[in-house]
């Protein structure tokens, strides 16, 4: 009886024990399937992270505003690459302090700010140095849902080429308002003193006379040159190019000026290589010619020679000069010269009738024909203006033009 009793419970006892076993191992084998799945689960999760990471970079990166993000003690979390380039930033600032990488007491108070006053709009901000520019910063704080501060958002709009536009234009304006009350004050004058009785003397009133002639002349050259400057800036002027034979345009344009400069007793000389034709618009051509020629008049000496000079470059450019011999341009005002209403000798200038546009117009009207242009540093032979224009193709199937 004891020993089937004994086998009795040792068989069972080593059932039980089997069955444990399969239970712990099936125990195991799902512990190790629940650990890779935990661990793919991190490499989602990573991977989602990075991926939205990159898409708020790409994001930011693609806008033309600067956009800074910093936490709640003022360090950078993120700047894009507008904002990199604007303000010329050439070390990482993520994780440094507003004020260590930046350097900008005016951005660090402005964050600072914000944390309380939640948005703040339109400020401006003024940069010195080597890069100077004009701002307005935009910023806000980011709060969760329970209005706990997590940092500041920043956007830069870059205002600078605004502001100087609007500086240029303002200039602009209060010079055009100058050249114009002059002539007219002086107009204004003349005629109250003819009606206060000097029309009864014959010759104070023939002097008065030639007076408002010549400053409505002046007005008449003003308002024509700022017409002529409006109409190029403005894009609306039309250009009509074609070939254009430059030796007898020069010899047009000197026989058209010849009255003007038989009054100095000045001379022209024409000097081409060979027969030049260039492909421009002919009427615009004459007027850069026109205004380079009256200037040597106006300013070179009484009995004065002016060169009128043309040469191939290379197979694609030609390269006009006109010298005089007169005082010529220094050369700290070679690049300025080409400025509307810049003048070497303003009094002396308005003497001779200059409106101070002539040389702008030239200007314009040489890059309209994609060429460039400039003023020689003063020779001992006075002053050397120099212009390229394009060359006509050689197979242009229609005849040169010479302006007539
Ligand atoms: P303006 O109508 O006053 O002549 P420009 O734009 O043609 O205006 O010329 C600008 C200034 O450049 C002139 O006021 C003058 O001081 C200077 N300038 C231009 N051409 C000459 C020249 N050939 N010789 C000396 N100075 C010149």
């Amino acid at each position: 009886m004891w020993p089937s009793l004994a086998i009795i419970i040792l068989t069972g006892a080593l059932v039980l024990h089997l069955w444990w076993y399969r239970r712990f191992l099936q125990a195991q084998r799902r512990c190790a399937a629940l650990d890779s799945e935990l661990a793919g689960l991190r490499v989602l999760q990573t991977g989602a992270a990075t991926g939205a990471e990159a898409e708020r970079s790409a994001l930011f990166n693609s806008m033309v505003e600067g956009v800074l993000v910093a936490d709640s003690n003022g360090r950078i979390l993120f700047v894009n690459d507008a904002l990199r380039e604007m303000i010329n930033l050439s070390v990482d600032p993520v994780g440094r302090t507003i004020i260590e990488a930046l350097r900008m007491h005016e951005i660090d108070s402005l964050a600072e700010r914000v944390m309380t006053e939640s948005r703040i709009s339109g400020f401006e901000l003024e940069l010195q140095g080597t890069h100077p520019g004009f701002f307005e910063v935009n910023a806000a704080a980011v709060r969760d849902l329970n209005g706990a501060n997590h940092g500041v958002i920043l956007v830069f709009h870059d205002l600078t080429r605004v502001r100087n536009l609007e500086n240029t234009r303002r200039d602009f304006v209060a010079n055009v308002s100058h050249e114009l009350r002059t002539p007219l004050a002086l107009i204004k004058g003349c005629v109250e003193t003819l009606l206060d009785g000097a029309r009864e003397d014959p010759k104070a009133c023939s002097r008065f006379l030639e007076i408002i002639l010549k400053h409505s002349d002046r007005l008449e050259f003003l308002i024509n040159d700022l017409l002529t400057i409006s109409e190029l800036e403005s894009g609306r002027a039309p250009m009509h190019f074609g070939p254009v034979e430059l030796r007898p345009l020069f010899e047009q344009v000197c026989e058209e000026i010849r009255a003007k400069a038989d009054t100095k007793g000045v001379r022209f000389q024409i000097e081409l290589a060979s027969d030049l034709t260039v492909k421009a618009d002919v009427d615009r051509l004459r007027q850069v010619l026109v205004n380079l020629l009256d200037n040597a008049i106006k300013y070179g000496p009484t009995g004065g020679l002016t060169w009128v000079c043309a040469r191939g470059i290379d197979d694609t450019t030609v390269e006009v000069r006109v010298i005089d011999d007169g005082p010529g341009i220094p050369p700290d005002a070679a690049e300025r010269v080409f400025e509307r209403f810049f003048r070497l000798d303003q009094a002396r200038t308005r003497e001779l009738g200059g409106t101070g546009l002539g040389l702008s117009i030239v200007k314009h009207i040489v890059q309209s024909h994609s060429g460039r242009v400039w003023v020689e540093p003063a020779t001992s032979r006075g002053s050397e203006f120099c212009f390229t224009l394009p060359k006509a193709p050689a197979e242009s199937d229609s005849s040169p033009r010479s302006g007539e």
